[in-house]
């Protein structure tokens, strides 16, 4: 025997959490399976920015308020350019800069499975592990999963992969998967009580080809991390803690980190590739991760699970309710994802581990001389404008005036000095 559900979601994590609760307010019936059986586990290797682009997906959700009730930071951000600090600020003549938050995932993942589960219409299973999905004619029409030792089957008009970087339902679909190596890596740690940058923002350096992060998150953490380039690996493995914080200790205006205490270990990837798969087929569709893994070192991966998740919903809810033509609206999903291949374009040029081409040096030096090209700068990081709108022939040509201006008017350029 097997049991009938509208839709099934492997991984309750941020896109699946997401999506089961999203359907099932449109009313419909959602499995949504998850290895792990402990409510309160979450994803260790992740360093918790999340951009302004996921903002209202978790104001849709509802858990905003309970978010920063549990101390998460409102995210902003000053990023350190060789030409000095890009420093994006409100404008005092329009809407304030968009932001999402600096929130450990120990503290997010829970808050999300939490609300699925008190969610009416989604029976969360953990503790289940999917190991094959099940076709007939050429479609997928459930899943089965083991839990325990024991076999369990599921039926259901539509079968979504949130089961992350190496998706067990896009390979057992066969979902087609293109990589790009990512010659960086990444080593992260938890400090406790390190002095904060006034309000709280987030610095970021673009060292070229190294990039470093320290960002202040809930529980008085702040989240430290070194993304350099894969030719020091070796050197930088031998002595781990100690190379850790030589390299923070080189970034201009980094924080102290004698002055903190270390949490836990530095962890991190050496090998971390960028993977986008085939996001649907017939009966089943990929969300977060499991269609876009993207570098981590731009902070992008919960901001697009918590959009993917939405726009499935969006476009299917009434479909996988026997009310539409599901191949169309998942056709439809698929669309809603192609404004992320401009992003991902530009973010696997740079996973080559190369300094700034051109452009980007035309675009970073200009917003670090001028607070509209901040802002707007700021605002294509955040993922709230398409590399069209970042790349327009407007902005080009303002950025290459900003710069003709600063080498015109040298005394007016930004000190390259503190945060
Ligand atoms: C070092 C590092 C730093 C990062 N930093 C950031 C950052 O600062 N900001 C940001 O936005 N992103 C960051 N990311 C990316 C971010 O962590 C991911 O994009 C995000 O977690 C994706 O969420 P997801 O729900 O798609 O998948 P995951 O969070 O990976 O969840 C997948 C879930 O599926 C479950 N699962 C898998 N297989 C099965 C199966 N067969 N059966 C049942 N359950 C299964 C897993 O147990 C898990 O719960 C970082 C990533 C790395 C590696």
């Amino acid at each position: 025997m097997s049991e009938s559900y509208d839709v099934i979601v492997n991984g309750a994590s941020i896109a699946g959490c997401t999506a089961a609760v999203l359907y099932a307010r449109q009313g419909a019936r959602v499995a949504l399976l998850e290895r792990r059986s402990d409510m309160s586990a979450y994803k260790v290797l992740c360093t918790h920015y999340i951009q302004a682009c996921g903002h209202a997906t978790l104001a849709e959700l509802g858990v905003t308020r309970e978010l920063e009730d549990a101390g998460a930071v409102p995210n902003s951000a000053r990023y350190w350019t060789r030409w000095g600090w890009i420093r994006p600020e409100d404008d005092p003549h329009e809407r304030s800069l968009p932001f999402g938050y600096n929130v450990r995932r120990q503290t997010l993942d829970p808050i999300l499975r939490r609300l699925a589960l008190d969610t009416d219409g989604v029976d969360l299973l953990l503790g289940h592990t999917l190991d094959r999905v099940l076709a007939e004619g050429g479609r997928v029409v459930g899943v089965s999963t083991t839990s325990g030792g024991a076999r369990r089957d599921l039926r259901g008009r539509l079968v979504v992969g949130a089961d992350g970087k190496d998706s067990t339902v896009g390979r057992l679909v066969g979902a087609t998967a293109k990589r790009v190596d990512n010659q960086r890596f990444s080593y992260f740690a938890h400090f406790k009580g390190l002095p904060r940058p006034k309000g709280d923002v987030t610095l970021s350096w673009f060292r070229e080809p190294d990039v470093g992060y320290a960002m202040p998150n809930d529980g008085d953490i702040t989240l430290v991390a070194c993304i350099p380039s894969k030719s020091s690996l070796p050197r930088f493995r031998e002595d781990l803690e100690g190379s850790f914080r030589a390299f923070v200790k080189s970034l201009p205006g980094a924080p102290d980190l004698d002055r903190g205490e270390l949490v836990g270990k530095i962890v991190g990837t050496v090998n971390y590739p960028l993977i986008s798969r085939r996001p649907t087929g017939p009966g089943w569709a990929l969300i977060g991760d499991a269609a876009l893994t993207s570098d981590p070192l731009w902070g992008v991966g919960c901001g697009w699970a918590l959009q993917s998740a939405q726009w499935l919903v969006d476009e299917t809810s009434a479909a996988v309710r026997a009310a539409g033509d599901l191949d169309r609206s998942l056709a439809a999903y698929r669309g809603r994802r192609s404004k992320l291949k401009g992003y991902q374009f530009l973010i696997s040029d740079f996973a080559s581990g190369r300094p700034f081409n051109p452009v980007e040096k035309l675009m970073f030096s200009a917003a670090a001389r001028d607070p509209g090209m901040a802002r707007h700068f700021h605002t294509f990081g955040s993922r709230l404008i398409g590399t069209g709108s970042f790349l327009s022939p407007s902005s080009l040509t303002k950025a290459t005036l900003v710069n003709l201006r600063h080498r015109l008017r040298p005394a007016t350029a930004v000190p390259a000095g503190g945060v």
